[in-house]
């Protein structure tokens, strides 16, 4: 790092001189395209940004950030935006885009900008696969660090259970290499903390031997919403944990690219994914497609390189509103008052109400604690909505409320951004640690932007004044 000479901190110059990757400035062309965001909704406006490299970018950038009291956020793919980052500098990692893959040793270890897809495409030919979500298109380390459920989760647990190491760049700008013996406490909060601890440069997780499954999903007309939707509630209560499901209502949009059995119809969607014998899983499936006649039935054999085609979620970047909470159960009466409130009869704008399936590995951290939380619910319900009709989804959630956990999936946490909101994602005693260990990592709350730990009363530094947060990045 080098100083600029006059007041002791590091110049623009300097910035640009020390970091591989661009460097722009408010106002600077290319900034808006360079921190574009999958969820419209959530524009990005950082004084300052650093398209980093390599770890060495990162460190200068935060460097820079604590000697302009700047406040620090990182963006891979930006499909977790909801918080516009204003007046902070914001790391982009899409150009760290290395992954090492050790067949033998099952692992991968892969750079910040990596996305699923990648991973999977390079891994399928061994016949492994990671502990990945429903989108190919998220970024590894953001899923990764948010806890991470997958199509695969009931069998395998949450993809922060299966990290081997990381390397992150703390608050003080140093990049440190974490596991269960180095930095330990620091090692359990970041999986399962998010963005709160720093921003990590590389992480190694294990593989696992799937070649294929017997996966895929179902869409039923809404004339069998009803039936469809008890008959799950009751079907999955004698499910293997080898057999992760979730059932969705969708409102599809009158788009050309859907087939017209789809096309701007309300239609029920479950989803399957069977690790195990296919004749089991089909065997598994049949109650369910027993219910009513199907639109499309595409459960079947698949190879994991297919595994996308479960959920089939949207990859064209759109505004939007999203909420989600966990649930303890989901009783006769939630399905009548689902139907009822969110069905296709609903006067309800919501695109997608969706109750995924938890429970099984999901419940108990696979290779020691870790602070990913919502190991106690059964199921998880996630609302997504055209942000004008966020009351009309805010209501959607209600009706499942009284079934809720009281807690959150913080990758599922949508709008709910709110410190007192943030924390329903912990247990209170993990939440209290995680406190602690952000006072003891980050102590002036440098990486508060986005789902933040409060650093708590006892913060040493205090957080960064709003004046600063506010400030041009510019010495
Ligand atoms: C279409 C779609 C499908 C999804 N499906 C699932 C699913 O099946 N299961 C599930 O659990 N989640 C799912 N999610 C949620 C998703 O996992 C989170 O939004 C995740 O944070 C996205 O990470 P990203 O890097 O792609 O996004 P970004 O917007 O680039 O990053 C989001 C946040 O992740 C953190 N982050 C990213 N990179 C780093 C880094 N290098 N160091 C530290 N923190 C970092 C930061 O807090 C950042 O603000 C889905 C989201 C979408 C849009």
């Amino acid at each position: 790092m080098v100083d600029d000479g006059s007041d002791g901190r590091t110049s623009v110059d300097d910035l640009r001189n020390a970091v591989e990757g661009p460097v722009l400035f408010a106002g600077d062309d290319g900034l808006a395209e360079e921190v574009q965001t999958f969820n419209r909704a959530a524009a990005h406006a950082p004084a300052v940004v650093v398209g980093a490299t390599s770890g060495a970018d990162v460190v200068a950038a935060v460097r820079y950030a604590n000697q302009h009291g700047l406040p620090v956020a990182v963006q891979s793919t930006g499909h977790g935006a909801f918080v516009p980052t204003r007046g902070a500098m914001l790391v982009t990692t899409k150009r760290m885009t290395d992954i090492a893959l050790d067949v033998e040793a099952k692992t991968a270890r892969v750079q910040p900008g990596v996305r699923w897809g990648q991973v999977i495409e390079l891994a399928a030919p061994h016949g492994l696969a990671p502990i990945n979500g429903s989108s190919p298109v998220v970024g590894v380390v953001g899923f990764i660090l948010g806890g991470g459920l997958g199509p695969m989760g009931r069998k395998f647990g949450f993809a922060a259970d299966h990290v081997r190491s990381l390397t992150l760049v703390t608050a003080d700008g140093v990049e440190r290499a974490v596991d269960e013996e180095h930095d330990p406490d620091l090692f359990w909060a970041v999986r399962g903390g998010k963005g709160n601890f720093g921003i990590v440069t590389s992480i190694e997780f294990d593989l696992f031997d799937v070649p294929s499954l017997y996966a895929g999903g179902i869409f039923f007309p809404a004339t069998a919403t009803e039936a469809v939707l008890r008959a799950y509630r009751d079907w999955v209560e004698a499910l293997p944990n080898e057999m992760t499901t979730s059932i969705a209502f969708l409102r599809l949009p009158p788009a050309p690219e859907l087939p017209d059995v789809l096309r701007g119809k309300f239609v029920v969607h479950l989803r399957v994914a069977y690790v195990g014998d296919p004749a089991e899983g089909e065997r598994l499936v049949a109650p369910m497609r027993a219910v009513a006649d199907s639109i499309i039935d595409g459960v079947g054999v698949m190879p994991y390189s297919e595994v996308a085609s479960i959920h089939q979620d949207p990859t064209e970047p759109a505004p939007y509103w999203e909420g989600g909470l966990l649930l303890r159960e989901l009783p006769p009466e939630a399905v009548g008052a689902l139907v009822a409130g969110v069905g296709p009869d609903a006067d309800m704008p919501v695109q997608l109400f969706e109750v995924r399936q938890m429970g099984g590995a999901l419940s108990q951290a696979q290779r020691g604690p870790n602070a990913v939380g919502g190991r106690d619910a059964r199921f998880h319900a996630l609302v997504i909505a055209d942000p004008a009709e966020e009351q009309a989804a805010r209501r959607s959630l209600e009706i499942v409320a009284p079934y809720s956990t009281g807690g959150a999936l913080l990758n599922f946490q949508g709008n709910a951004t709110a410190p007192d909101q943030v924390a329903k994602a912990w247990a209170p005693a993990d939440y209290a640690r995680l406190q602690e260990l952000k006072r003891r990592y980050d102590p002036s709350n440098v990486f508060r932007l986005g789902y933040s730990i409060a650093p708590g009363a006892d913060a040493s530094g205090g957080p960064v004044t709003a004046a600063a947060a506010q400030g041009s990045g510019r010495p």
